[in-house]
């Protein structure tokens, strides 16, 4: 492929037409000359399309004339002094650069054009950036994928570490230095991390616990079971202190508990006062209820009867009238409902 004309700044005094390859109608790169036709092209350009020929079994003919293309063997110094008026931009303007180049400078600039871009050297490592020739120092310093000595490596870690995976494996490697747990308390020995698991139990700066007494201790110190004793006694008598405390503690929340309750019960008291008061007056309500009731019974009972009476006496005072023309002695119809109906009257309820 030539160089499209957006690339060239600067023609020059050059006849388009004259520097132009026939076949991708750009400006000629690496020109190739017939020796028949003296006409020029790419030399990418004319070799595909040579091949192309070949693979279409045709003669190896010119693109622009019929002729037989025949390398010549120099370019034509006119074409090189066209081209030399040229221009052209650096092909990595789009990355940055700003070189307006001589066509003869072009190839030269692009070996060392710093806006190349390049995948960066530790790309076997897994490395994906795609980096600017110019950062490419920069770059590596800071590439995570560049392979870094663990600090290890001097006590015999053989791992292979990438830079971003160099912290993650120092905090696990065992073949890092590192101080015992017994530091704090006067160890000075740096231990191989996959040693402590050795050093530790048998450091003597190491702090045990005693299970009995509570009490900590160096190895080295030792635990004398006298002190472990007395260290039991103090603990039993402590804790005698602290439940007498919390004996109080309970003690006078117990009283208050207490008072509370007995506060409640004088108002239960005063409440069942109140309760059966109101119960009494209830029953009262109740019980006059009831003797109303009586009283109403008695009341339609009583009259039921003087109904009745009323009745009879009535009868009987009648058929006294219709007997009197007949008895000669004188009596009140009653005298003589008396005589007639005595027994009757007498079993009447109220006969008087
Ligand atoms: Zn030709
Ligand atoms: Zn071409
Ligand atoms: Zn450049
Ligand atoms: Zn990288
Ligand atoms: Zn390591
Ligand atoms: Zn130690
Ligand atoms: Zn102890």
């Amino acid at each position: 492929m030539g160089i499209s004309e957006e690339m060239v700044v600067s023609f020059g005094d050059s006849p388009k037409k004259l520097i132009t390859c026939s076949v991708c109608l750009q400006v000629l790169w690496k020109p190739m000359t017939c020796e028949e036709c003296e006409n020029s092209y790419c030399t990418d350009c004319i070799t595909q399309w040579l091949k192309q020929q070949q693979a279409m079994n045709r003669k190896h003919t010119c693109p622009n004339s019929n002729c037989e293309f025949k390398q010549k063997n120099k370019i034509p110094s006119l074409l090189v002094q066209l081209l030399s008026q040229l221009r052209v931009k650096c092909v990595n303007t789009i990355n940055g650069c700003k070189e307006l180049l001589p066509y003869e400078a072009l190839d030269e600039h692009q070996l060392v054009c710093g806006f190349q871009q390049q995948l960066c050297q530790m790309r076997e490592n897994g490395c994906k950036e795609i980096v600017l020739k110019k950062d490419i120092v920069t770059h590596g310093a800071t590439c995570g994928y560049q392979r870094q000595e663990c600090k290890g490596q001097v006590y015999g870690c053989k791992d292979i570490v990438l830079k971003k995976d160099i912290l993650a494996h120092e905090a696990e490697c065992g073949y890092i230095k590192q101080q015992c747990k017994g530091k704090a308390h006067g160890c000075k020995d740096l231990v191989l991390k996959k040693d402590l698991n050795t050093h530790e139990p048998q450091c003597n700066y190491i702090q045990l616990l005693c299970q009995s007494c509570e009490t900590k201790y160096l190895r080295g110190d030792g635990h004398e079971l006298m002190k472990c004793l007395q260290n039991q006694i103090k603990n039993l008598a402590n804790e005698m202190q602290k439940s007498n405390a919390n004996d109080n503690q309970q003690k006078t929340l117990i009283d208050q508990l207490k008072e509370e309750t007995r506060l409640l019960k004088v108002n239960e008291e005063e409440q069942k006062g109140v309760n059966t008061k109101l119960l009494k007056e209830i029953r009262l309500l109740k019980a006059s209820d009831t003797q109303q009731k009586i009283l109403i019974d008695q009341l339609k009972e009583e009259t039921r009867l003087l109904k009745g009476k009323h009745q009879f006496n009535l009868i009987w005072f009648q058929v006294a009238l219709m007997l009197k023309p007949h008895i000669k002695i004188a009596l009140t119809p009653a005298e003589i409902g008396r005589e007639i109906f005595g027994c009757l009257i007498i079993s009447m309820p109220d006969s008087r």
